[in-house]
């Protein structure tokens, strides 16, 4: 099977990148291992109201709106910041995945899902890459271009080299998620709000969530760095006293677990990987564009494909004598900005340092200081990385000077 651009797996920024080649008439396949782009959906899905508008996503993909935060902790701690208009979604990650999908398909991408990319090899003709079928069959392409975009796994590309120019150690957070109905008046309390439960006595080195979906579903769920130097107590058991912390008896015995789903977010925190090897180019989390401070990396990974398609196309339409995807990793880094380099070093030291009573008390007299802000300021340090707002008061703490 031929064809010029193979791009593997179908999650934000492979799913994206197909529609985006496709609607500008290349010949583009696009193949993803689940069978059910519904299934397996791990993503919490949280974002900002203005990535909808630039990335153009439908209001179908949007589970509910959020207005206002609410940070639990550290201990009993409780405090509010109510935004009175929304000021983003928690998206349906899996009907994100369909929509991107069925909109590459329009334009004319193939989509064969159910397919796992095993291998992938450079020859005198382009790329040869060997699929596995869910039959068990094997099937293999010849194109001028592959896309890993397989997430953080990074099937094709490898993880980034452990030592010489290019090395990179990743950061790994690892996060676990429940998809749960619960009593109409218990969803309508968490329904307008982002709540995160921050503090070592709710999950230490890493944070917890409620966020809201459709009426009556709640995502609830806990993630932590991975600190190899000390023993992490098992997640599931983490998440159980997370929920009968928040949920009144009542309500757990009425709660019905829908889902049950987690993952791993890694990424390098300088983001000086090799970002091809070739013809072979990575995207989204699979060069490391997933923030490690809030565990968010959809955006970022739709950012990498507005980045790369249109280098790519100018590659594929006017093959020039230097490569325009060479421009790639700089235009990205770029894109991205230095908060996002900024707020990736920042989440090593906040999240790891997260563990015992003074720790706690540096992350209180934080959220103390904060206190006084509105909803859209913790949206603009949240979302979009502002620290330097905060000056001399939070910069020292989150850079862990005090
Ligand atoms: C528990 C958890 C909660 C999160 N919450 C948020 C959040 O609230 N907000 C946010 O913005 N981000 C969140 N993220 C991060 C976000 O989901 C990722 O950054 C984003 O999905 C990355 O998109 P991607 O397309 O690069 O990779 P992925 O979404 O990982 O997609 C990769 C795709 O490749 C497929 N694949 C893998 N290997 C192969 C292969 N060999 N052959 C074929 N297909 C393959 C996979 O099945 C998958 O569909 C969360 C992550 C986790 C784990």
């Amino acid at each position: 099977m031929r064809c010029r651009v193979l791009v593997v797996g179908a999650g934000p920024a492979g799913g994206d990148l197909a529609r985006q080649l496709a609607a500008r008439g290349e010949d583009v396949v696009l193949v993803e291992r689940l069978p059910d782009l519904r299934r397996a959906a791990f993503s919490s899905a949280a974002l900002p109201l203005d990535a909808l508008d630039r990335f153009g996503l439908p209001a179908s993909v949007v589970a509910h709106r959020w207005s206002s935060w609410e940070l639990l902790g550290p201990g009993e701690d409780r405090r509010s910041w109510q935004g009175g208009v929304p000021q983003g979604v928690v998206l349906d990650f899996g009907a994100l995945r369909e929509w991107l999908v069925g909109e590459a398909q329009r334009w004319g991408a193939r989509v064969w899902l159910g397919h796992r990319a095993l291998a992938c090899h450079q020859e005198a003709d382009g790329l040869h890459t060997v699929l596995r079928r869910g039959d068990g069959g094997r099937l293999e392409v010849h194109s001028d271009w592959v896309i890993d975009a397989t997430g953080q796994e990074r099937s094709l590309l490898g993880d980034p080299p452990a030592g010489g120019s290019g090395a990179e150690s990743l950061v790994s957070g690892v996060g676990l998620e429940w998809l749960v109905q619960v009593p109409s008046a218990c969803w309508q309390r968490w329904s307008d709000r982002l709540a995160f439960c921050l503090g070592s006595d709710w999950v230490a080195q890493g944070y917890g969530w409620v966020f809201p979906m459709q009426a009556p579903r709640l995502k609830l769920g806990v993630c932590r760095l991975l600190d190899p130097s000390r023993d992490q107590p098992p997640l599931g058991g983490v998440l159980e006293r997370l929920i009968e912390r928040l949920l009144a008896p009542a309500e757990r015995q009425a709660m019905a677990v829908l889902d049950r789903h987690g993952g791993l977010i890694r990424s390098s925190i300088r983001r000086r990987e090799p970002h091809r090897r070739g013809r072979l180019v990575g995207l989204g989390d699979a060069v490391s564009t997933a923030n490690l401070l809030g565990g968010e990396g959809i955006r970022h990974a739709l950012m990498s494909s507005r980045v790369l398609a249109p280098l790519l196309l100018e590659e594929l339409r006017h093959p020039p004598r230097g490569s325009c995807v060479d421009r790639y990793p700089l235009e990205l880094g770029r894109a991205l900005g230095w908060r996002w380099s900024l707020s990736g070093r920042l989440a090593r030291r906040t999240w790891l340092g997260l563990h015992g009573a003074a720790a706690d008390q540096r992350l209180g007299a934080l959220l103390t200081s904060l206190e006084q802000e509105g909803a859209s300021a913790l949206s603009d340090l949240l979302f979009g990385y502002r620290f330097e707002r905060y000056g001399i008061r939070a910069l020292p703490y989150l850079l862990g000077l005090r």
